[in-house]
């Protein structure tokens, strides 16, 4: 390691100039100390830092880079349709064309792209209201679906909680329509419905929560939410921003609805479908869409959205992203967790290691299984600490967070996990200090 002094210089200059010195809160490394490392470079699986520092990423810019960094022929297509114009604010052909790739992989009928996973979810509870005449939205704690006025509540305790804002800014008016549940929690659902059930637009939930690092549903709680959904007339939304293409070619639906027979009214995407640059869709059942404009009454819009450029690159990921990629990507991670288990258990630290299809994490300093935010939140934060500077030491870019999962990529070889086998078992000895 070469240091990270040009890092902190830069870092200095961004606090000078934007509030912690980032463009998203969780980069500034607040969680587990130190300065964050400025990128210059992406490749394959490897992240080079302006201090010339290299690390094999299992972050993979939160998700979006399913194929590794700067994939030529990703970056092929992106130089031919930027040449040809960024944005015309007209109709334009990539638009349809990762259209028809998206309805062609999930079971939404229709799709409408944003630029954000953030508006993908707050125009799809737009939506979930406007067609149902209803204006609660059920959430469950420890779920993420961006910084969206309304699902931006903290988790609650309890069966039932009105939502309170997690953050200043946000009227009480705006969460007090928010119903927060505790997580794979069948009966809090039930309770909610049968308090409430007539007056609830919608249920959002992460297909596999990602957020609190990733914690799969419990067997049947999908379907089981679909279902309590359609016996009230509110609508399932389901959010595949992190999910949606990655843990499989269709999302976590692929992996529990498209297998059980049962579809959600509503999805939202994201990540992955921008190929690394800013676009994001919902979409769902067609007698939905079409209530949106100009169709329909309930209005949404976006400059930039289903920009040619960032659809480009979304649709020239989408198709390299064939069944090989997708099986290589679980072997991957399988591997992964178990070279983490394994160092973890030789360093006698607790832990648990656990997936969602290919997104998985490891939680420190507790050996039950983690179903829900608060069994999430009881996990050891220094311990991660620890292994997370030490990986990044030895040449490893984790998530800066406990709370977050690790993302592979198709690039990763097998030097990259030799790196990592390197890395894991100092990172673990850390992490029993
Ligand atoms: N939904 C989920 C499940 C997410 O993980 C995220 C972001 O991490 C979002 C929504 C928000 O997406 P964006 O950051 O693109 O606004």
């Amino acid at each position: 390691m070469s240091g990270s002094e040009i890092s902190q210089q830069l870092f200095e200059r961004a606090r000078a100039v934007s509030p912690g010195g980032v463009n998203s809160p969780v980069r500034a490394f607040r969680a587990v100390g130190g300065t964050p490392r400025f990128m210059r470079e992406g490749s394959g699986s490897t992240l080079t830092d302006v201090d010339g520092n290299q690390y094999v990423d299992l972050v993979a810019s939160w998700g979006p880079m399913l194929l590794g960094h700067a994939h030529p022929e990703v970056i092929e297509a992106v130089r031919e349709a930027a040449t040809r114009g960024t944005s015309f604010g007209t109709p334009s052909e990539p638009e349809v064309a990762l259209a028809e790739e998206i309805v062609s992989r999930t079971p939404v009928d229709l799709v409408r792209m944003v630029s954000s996973g953030t508006e993908a979810t707050m125009s799809a509870i737009r939506l979930a209201r406007g067609w149902t005449g209803r204006d609660l939205v059920v959430k469950f704690a420890g779920c993420y679906h961006g910084h969206v006025d309304a699902l931006l509540v903290e988790a609650g305790s309890g069966v039932v909680t009105f939502g309170l804002p997690g953050t200043p800014g946000i009227p009480s008016a705006s969460t007090s329509q928010t119903l927060v549940l505790p997580y794979n929690d069948r009966e809090a659902v039930a309770a909610a419905f049968a308090e409430h059930g007539s007056q609830i637009a919608c249920v959002i939930t992460e297909a596999a929560p990602g957020n609190m690092g990733a914690v799969p549903p419990l067997p049947g709680f999908n379907a089981f939410l679909a279902q309590t959904c359609r016996e009230h007339g509110a609508l399932f939304v389901s959010d595949e921003v992190m999910t949606g293409f990655r843990v499989s070619r269709s999302g976590h639906w692929g992996l529990d609805g498209a297998q059980e027979g049962w579809a959600p009214d509503l999805m939202t995407f994201g990540k992955v479908m921008g190929g690394g640059f800013p676009a994001a869709a919902f979409g769902g059942r067609e007698e939905i869409m079409r209530q949106l404009a100009p169709e329909g009454p309930v209005y949404q819009a976006g400059t930039l959205s289903g920009n040619p450029v960032a659809t480009t690159a979304g649709l020239t990921t989408l198709r390299l992203a064939t069944d090989d990629v997708y099986a290589h990507l679980d072997s991957l991670a399988a591997t992964i967790q178990s070279l983490a288990a394994k160092a973890l258990d030789a360093a006698g630290v607790p832990h648990v290691v656990q997936s969602a299809g290919n997104l998985f994490s490891v939680f420190l300093g507790r050996t039950e299984p983690v179903v829900s935010f608060s069994d999430a939140q009881d996990q050891s934060p220094a311990a991660y600490k620890a292994f997370f500077h030490a990986m990044l030491d030895h040449g490893v870019y984790l998530p800066p967070s406990a709370f977050e999962a690790w993302f592979v990529s198709d690039a990763l070889d097998g030097d990259a996990l030799e790196t990592i086998e390197q890395a894991l078992a100092p990172a673990a000895r850390a992490a029993a200090q």
